[in-house]
């Protein structure tokens, strides 16, 4: 199938083949006819699908019809979770208008509302936005009443953070007329509900397998002890000549402490966590584009705004604490069809995790080690003290347990515990 076929018009055709894209992706084949056809669309596709073209297009040819610049009203707003995918989205736009009279602004924390508003006033007719911002700029009078298509894009991601109820409201205020495209990367309970909420007689469009991740990245976890986790990196990133790496840590705190470990390693890193200021995350991210820096330490917050082209490597440093940000941190790596690999460094903390990992993408990563970085199998966690202190202290509170009793049932307690312990050890 072609993208003539799909209906699309010239210089959206002219564009995307400038762009390399030869033949539409699933998620566009399905999405781009609906969407001209004025469908409201629930779409679950996994990250780098191409799912942003398959609501740009439609919406930018939906919208080729402009007035002259002074007149032309807001015409579609795409909300989106975070700064850099809002500004991913805006690029793509960019680029898919060259041949086009549309005009399209972004409008995103961090930077001057003021400046903002001075842009919005030239003219513009798609804004893509994070919906913090969006509502500051409504509650300053952002005229919305001529709005037609409204995305939610990434929106699982949105509601994680918290959006749900400005993503509601801005929806509440848009002219009753107008169509609703919501994409999301995982299909959770608080998606469906929120499905339920802004779309009128959805069209649905399922891709892939509930939070499956893309069956072009080999996926592979190294066991590890946690203080050769920054060891066995730098080996790997040296010994296999890894031209770039994206490397994801929990926190900011770790991320910070590897930063520094790799920079004496003498690795060209650049590092992107939400402390970091918008205008030097986005030199960081540039930066590694262009290929002057080798490792980008990030976490979870900037796994959803990267789109690298033909990133080979992803590592997980750490797992992410939560199961489904897996999906999308490895989904910077085997974007439209192209190969990856990722890498979790897992240690004895993380074993749980990954099983909780393997529940959600529904397959097993294949646990391996490195010679010379095996895990040392003396090495027990260190909070089962702690834990075993815990329970001794829980028991007699919950039962109300006399001392003498109290003291046989810790034993009891303490035994089971052990034994569980040796269980989740590596042998
Ligand atoms: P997205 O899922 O929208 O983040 O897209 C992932 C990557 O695939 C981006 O780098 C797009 O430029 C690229 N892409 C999107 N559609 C196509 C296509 N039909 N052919 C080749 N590359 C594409």
């Amino acid at each position: 199938m072609s993208f003539q076929k799909l209906g699309l018009i010239k210089p959206l055709l002219g564009a995307i083949g400038e762009l390399g894209y030869k033949h539409p992706t699933t998620i566009q084949k399905r999405a781009i006819p609906l969407v001209l056809a004025k469908n409201d669309v629930f779409a679950t596709a996994q990250t780098g699908t191409g799912k942003t073209a398959a609501f740009a297009l439609p919406i930018l040819q939906r919208l080729r019809n402009t007035t002259a610049d002074e007149n032309r009203a807001i015409r579609a707003v795409i909300l989106s979770p975070t700064r850099e995918l809002s500004i991913q989205i805006h690029e793509d736009v960019v680029n898919y208008s060259k041949h086009m009279s549309i005009s399209c602004a972004i409008l995103v924390g961090g930077k001057d509302i003021e400046y903002q508003q001075r842009s919005l006033k030239k003219g513009v007719d798609i804004v893509i936005a994070t919906p913090g911002r969006f509502m500051e700029h409504m509650e300053r009078g952002l005229d919305i009443s001529n709005i037609e298509v409204f995305v939610v894009d990434e929106a699982d991601r949105m509601l994680d953070m918290g959006f749900s109820k400005e993503i509601r409201k801005i929806h509440l205020q848009l002219p009753k007329r107008h169509q609703t495209l919501l994409f999301s990367a995982t299909y959770s309970d608080k998606v469906r509900k929120l499905s339920k909420q802004i779309l009128t007689k959805p069209a649905f469009i399922e891709t892939a397998k509930k939070n499956t991740t893309v069956d072009t990245i080999n996926q592979v976890a190294y066991l590890v002890d946690t203080d050769k986790k920054a060891a066995l990196l730098a080996y790997l990133i040296g010994s296999r000549n890894y031209p770039q790496v994206l490397v994801f840590t929990r926190t900011k705190v770790s991320a910070d402490a590897l930063f520094i470990e790799l920079q004496k390693d003498g690795l060209k890193c650049g590092i992107i966590h939400g402390d970091k200021t918008q205008a030097n995350r986005l030199k960081t991210l540039g930066e590694f584009k262009e290929g002057k820096v080798k490792v980008l330490v990030a976490t979870d917050i900037a796994s959803r705004g990267l789109d690298i082209e033909e990133l080979p490597y992803v590592i997980n440093y750490e797992l992410p604490s939560v199961p489904e940000d897996y999906v999308h941190r490895v989904g910077r790596t085997g974007r439209a069809g192209r190969n990856g690999e990722a890498i979790s460094l897992i240690d004895i903390y993380e074993k749980f995790d990954i099983r909780e990992i393997e529940k959600v993408i529904g397959m097993k990563i294949p646990q391996e080690t490195v010679e010379g970085f095996e895990p040392d199998p003396t090495i027990r966690r260190k909070d089962q003290d702690e834990l075993k202190l815990k329970n001794e202290h829980k028991k007699p509170d919950k039962k109300r347990a006399p001392k003498r009793s109290f003291k046989k049932t810790t034993a009891t307690k303490t035994t089971t515990k052990k034994r569980k312990t040796t269980k989740r050890d590596p042998k």
